[in-house]
């Protein structure tokens, strides 16, 4: 079943690249699919690169002190743009330049300079993936990039705080702004459950590396039609996870119980969908877990 879903999933988005066109020369499948990104030389990273994003980690390194200092009032005003392979909220009040939303990371400030949504998500937890994945991309004024990912999983309620920022999403390739946009409190709340913390990269082209990567372990829950709004805009958007040296080493180091799936396979080996399986809710029960997995199947009839 996984296989043919695979397949199915990759003539879909085949499809659907065709059918947006656009100016972006890459894509999630096909001939511009991430085994190919670093074949160009500006994105020659995705490739070389030892230290990339994103990974599977590993709950037994989960963090629970030292997240850095997070500013994050809650969200007034954004401009939201919709690209073929991501949505994409960029602040509109306070400060300009986004300096009133940070964090401090070694003592330097990174100011958010805006958050975007991808489906299914990137970073993957012990194998397995959750339904989406927020990411507010931090930088210091010299470009630096530090970036928090938080998780998102299906549950039966709304979630109130998103149905703003979810509302009024634009077709692809256009832009809206946006007002009384977002309650950050349950952002804020997650990453201080623990987090995970790496040096990684961009998730997509050109693949840059020095990215400080925060995640949080906790994800925050939002319902299927909320997570089927955004997955039937962008469909799949989630880089396969990668190879890092540096964690890979880490993972070395005297850890065990891990089964050597997914990020420290051998490097270019994309983790084939059928050996992921998804978070599935176990904390509240059976239940959650037929309704995810109904739910999952609910999205995948959507987007063909
Ligand atoms: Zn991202």
């Amino acid at each position: 079943m996984h296989q043919s879903f695979s397949v199915a999933l990759a003539l879909s988005f085949a499809a659907l690249a065709l059918a947006s066109g656009g100016a972006n020369d890459w894509s999630y499948s096909g001939r511009d699919g991430p085994q190919r990104w670093g074949l160009k030389p500006e994105y020659s990273a995705c490739d070389k690169g030892k230290a990339q994003s994103p990974v599977n980690l590993l709950s037994s390194r989960v963090k629970k002190e030292g997240f850095p200092e997070l500013v994050m009032p809650s969200l007034k005003k954004a401009n939201v743009s919709t690209s073929k392979h991501t949505i994409q909220w960029t602040p509109a009040d306070g400060a300009e330049g986004g300096n009133d939303r940070f964090m401090v990371v070694g003592g330097a400030k990174y100011s958010l300079a805006q958050f975007h949504i991808h489906t299914p998500s990137e970073h993957h937890v012990d194998d397995k993936y959750y339904d989406s994945e927020l990411h507010f991309v931090h930088k210091t004024a010299d470009g630096k990039l530090a970036v928090l990912g938080v998780f998102l999983e299906e549950s039966v309620a709304e979630n109130p705080l998103w149905s703003a920022a979810l509302s009024k999403v634009p077709d692809v390739g256009k832009s809206t702004v946006l007002d009384t946009l977002l309650d950050t409190s349950e952002i804020k709340a997650a990453v201080g459950n623990g987090y995970y913390n790496y040096q990684g990269s961009l998730t997509t082209p050109p693949c840059s590396e020095g990215v400080q990567w925060f995640v949080a372990s906790t994800p925050i829950r939002m319902s299927l039609a909320q997570i089927k709004s955004v997955a039937k805009i962008i469909g799949f958007s989630a880089r396969p996870v990668q190879y890092n040296e540096a964690l890979a080493a880490q993972s070395d180091d005297g850890h065990s119980g891990h089964d050597g799936h997914g990020a420290q396979d051998d490097k270019g080996k994309e983790s084939a969908a059928s050996s992921q399986d998804k978070h599935s809710g176990a904390a509240t029960g059976i239940a959650t877990s037929v309704a995810s997995f109904a739910g999952l199947a609910a999205l995948l009839a959507l987007m063909f």
